[in-house]
């Protein structure tokens, strides 16, 4: 037996769990899965959102745990430059993940979890690997950057960085972004954003230079340690896979079931930073609005349009920061805090 929806949104993180909620919203019978056992856990993620995506999703407020003011930016071993003008918020991102779950469940959609998805059919059916089947009028893939709805559709995120995240607790309360750049982590950064009494401690880097990641967070947690600025207990561990390739293709049809991809999905983190919740949630809304308004054909545009000249530049920096072994310059002109970075 096949279960049907209108609209099945396969993932419900951030990106699916606002497409689930814009297409039950406007009325539309949507049926949601997610292969986690619970919304938002494992979290993996640093949790931080620029001020400006609280004035549009409502559940930054209720979940946020700490204001940011600023970002300092640490190169190589010179002393650190400030940001003063870098508003925003460390989410309690597992909390946040649930209550955009809730929304969409009361919104009416079927929210499932312990759903993992084994295999997206030629025809669009998703079968479980418990061998259920579903079936929608649209298939949103909102799961993330290895999507199985993405690959059935040929969009694939190629690039891909390699992150490792600790949380330590902070000695000293720090109202700050940090960031870490240096030739030693390459195609990535390391931070410190601090949450409270705790801060998420980590780094990303290229696939390649993967097994150096143990070593570079160690000594970024030796150093901050050192400095009086952490503790030297590590109270969790996480990681995961950040696209930074860029915009894939975000509308493909199986048999007649039309696909619409969002969020890391879609390739929408920034190559950069790698922030990409906020792109989540705004690509998840208009996944969701274009397929319960039979707007397919608009999405990509809007994508594009939204998302196109920041994912351009990023995409531009990241090269030029792969082409050789950057030097101080070369790190501050591929970072956001930098003028150089934005001409
Ligand atoms: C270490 C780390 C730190 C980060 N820090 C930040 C940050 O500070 N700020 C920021 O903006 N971004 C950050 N990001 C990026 C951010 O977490 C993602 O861009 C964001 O989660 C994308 O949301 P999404 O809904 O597209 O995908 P996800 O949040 O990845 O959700 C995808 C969902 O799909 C489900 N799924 C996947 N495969 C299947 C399957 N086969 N069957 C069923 N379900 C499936 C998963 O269980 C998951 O719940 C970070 C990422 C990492 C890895």
């Amino acid at each position: 037996m096949i279960e049907t929806a209108d609209v099945l949104v396969v993932g419900l993180g951030p990106a699916g769990a606002s497409a689930a909620a814009e297409a039950a919203r406007r009325g539309r019978k949507v049926i949601a899965i997610d292969r986690k056992r619970e919304a938002g856990r494992p979290v993996q993620c640093a949790e931080f959102v620029p001020a400006m995506i609280g004035l549009e999703v409502l559940e930054v407020a209720s979940t946020a745990r700490q204001r940011i003011e600023s970002m300092a930016t640490f190169v190589e071993g010179d002393a650190p430059d400030f940001k003063g003008d870098f508003p925003g918020h460390m989410l309690d991102r597992a909390a946040f993940d649930a209550a955009l779950v809730a929304r969409a469940a009361e919104a009416g959609a079927d929210v499932r979890f312990s759903c993992a998805v084994r295999r997206v059919h030629k025809s669009g059916t998703v079968e479980l690997a418990d061998g259920r089947r579903f079936c929608g009028a649209t298939l949103i893939g909102a799961d993330g950057p290895r999507s199985s709805v993405g690959r059935a559709i040929g969009s694939v995120n190629e690039k891909l960085v390699e992150t490792r995240q600790v949380t330590v607790r902070l000695r000293a309360p720090h109202a700050s972004t940090d960031i870490f750049l240096g030739s030693g982590i390459p195609g990535g950064y390391g931070w410190l954003f601090p949450k409270g009494e705790v801060a998420n401690l980590g780094a990303g880097v290229e696939p390649a230079h993967k097994s150096r990641l143990p070593r570079i967070v160690t000594e970024l947690h030796a150093r901050l340690a050192r400095e009086g600025r952490v503790g030297e207990a590590i109270l969790s561990l996480t990681g995961g896979l950040i696209p930074v390739g860029g915009m894939l293709r975000a509308l493909g049809a199986l048999g007649d079931t039309r696909v619409l991809l969002a969020g890391d999905a879609a390739g929408l983190a920034n190559p950069v930073t790698g922030a990409g919740i906020s792109a989540a949630v705004q690509s998840g809304r208009l996944a969701g609005e274009a397929a319960a308004t039979d707007a397919h054909a608009e999405y990509q545009g809007d994508l594009e349009d939204l998302f196109g000249a920041s994912l351009d530049r990023a995409l531009r920096r990241r090269r030029e920061l792969l082409a050789s072994v950057p030097s101080k310059a070369a790190l501050r002109r591929g970072w956001i805090a930098y003028p150089e970075y934005w001409q």
